[in-house]
């Protein structure tokens, strides 16, 4: 194709509202001309007088801010820039760098005007064509900022939140661990003063005990939160039976006495399952925890082990407790989180770690956590794991 009419066909394609005889008077004025890759064919901040019609290969456009280079779009052919000269602008408004070899078409200003001046509906054509892009230009940028615009504004709600509930976690450890250590330094004050011997010495020392253990539950809990690697699992064969007797007998703190308030469901025939017995205790202990505390009328609670299905065991702890909303239903399993009360009391203590801990460690397993809930007659966590025959 000889260079005239190649240059008509790139123009057709670049400016397709043009009628034919404009073209051929715009391809008198074209020249071409070949950059490599990596070239730049023009820099933001300079003098242009040119427009350049993209006809082989690929180039960035790029912007720079507080002397960080942006790429604001890779673009092919039939793509032109440096449209602003033709309008009478001449400061280029980007950078444009080649990202392959690229041949592209030259119309100056200079060479244009005279034909332009003698042809007024071709210059009133071709700024139309290209007023209207830059215009679609501008909107594309305006979508693109607005969906930009709207991450940023999640995730500034996502830092918010998290600096909410960090200064809600602050607090809610502050007064976990005053209310144990308050008890505990006015026991201690009673029996270093001699007012607390016999019987009553043995009923304090235990009440001492207790709020010890509590409060060196909740600093494991936080180690564990913080490390989430507790201690590298050490996966054997193990009956589900005895997790679900030694979490029981770990969260027995919990109960306060009411141990017989629990009823056992357990499928004869379960298969021995690859697990890290520490993680699994822990996971359930908190459940069974749970199930005991938000359970203000100590309703019993019922937990039950069963073959899911063909590849999977489900372990399920269910209680008859406060239940909780369904808007909260994912979101317990954050660290920190807790339902709230209007006005933003707990009426349960806890650091709200326990779902993250059970959660973190059910996942170790491949496993799953469900939660199942009726705001005000209960709910039922089941741990769902892969029998790992
Ligand atoms: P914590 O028990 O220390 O508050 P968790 O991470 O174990 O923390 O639980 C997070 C929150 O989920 C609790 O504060 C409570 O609001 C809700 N929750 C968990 N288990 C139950 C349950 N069995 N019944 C009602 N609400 C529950």
């Amino acid at each position: 194709m000889v260079e005239h009419q190649k240059a008509e066909a790139v123009l057709k394609q670049a400016f397709p509202e043009l009628g034919d005889a404009e073209i051929a008077l715009l391809a008198a004025t074209a020249t071409f001309a070949d950059f490599s890759a990596g070239a730049y064919i023009c820099h933001e901040g300079d003098e242009g007088t040119t427009l350049y019609v993209l006809v082989e290969g690929e180039a960035d456009i790029l912007v720079h801010a507080d002397e960080e280079e942006i790429l604001v779009d890779t673009i092919a052919p039939p793509a032109y820039f440096g449209e602003m000269a033709f309008l009478g602008e001449t400061t280029r408004t980007a950078t444009i760098r080649t990202r392959t070899d690229c041949h592209v078409l030259v119309l100056d200003h200079e060479d244009f005007l005279p034909v332009a001046h003698e042809n007024p509906d071709l210059l009133r054509r071709l700024l139309r064509q290209i007023i209207g892009h830059l215009r679609r230009n501008d909107e594309a940028v305006i979508r693109e900022l607005n969906v930009k615009n709207e991450a940023l504004r999640r995730a500034y709600a996502d830092l918010a939140e998290q600096e909410e509930m960090r200064t809600k976690f602050i607090a809610t450890l502050s007064h976990e661990l005053r209310t144990p250590l308050t008890s505990v330094k006015g026991f201690l004050s009673l029996i270093q003063q001699g007012a607390i011997t016999g019987d009553s010495l043995k009923a304090v020392l235990d009440s001492v005990a207790r709020n010890v253990e509590y409060m060196v539950g909740l600093t494991n809990d936080l180690l564990i939160l913080y490390e989430m690697h507790p201690s590298a699992p050490d996966f054997v064969y193990l009956n589900l039976t005895d997790v679900v007797i030694e979490a029981l007998n770990a969260a027995k703190g919990a109960m306060n006495g009411l141990e017989t308030a629990v009823t056992l469901d357990i499928a004869p025939d379960l298969p021995l399952i690859c697990a890290d017995k520490r993680g699994l205790v822990l996971a359930l202990r908190a459940l069974i925890e749970n199930a005991f505390k938000f359970n203000p009328d100590k309703k019993p609670i019922h937990i039950k082990v069963w073959n899911l299905n063909e590849t999977e065991v489900a372990i399920a702890v269910s209680d008859e407790g406060i239940g909780i909303p369904e808007n909260a239903r994912q979101k317990i399993f954050e660290p920190f989180y807790r339902v709230e009360k209007e006005g933003g009391q707990h009426l349960f203590p806890g650091l709200g770690v326990g779902l993250t801990i059970a959660r973190f460690m059910v996942e170790r397993h491949n496993g799953r956590i469900q939660v199942d809930s009726h705001p005000y007659s209960g709910s039922t966590f089941t741990i769902i794991l892969p029998q790992n025959k």
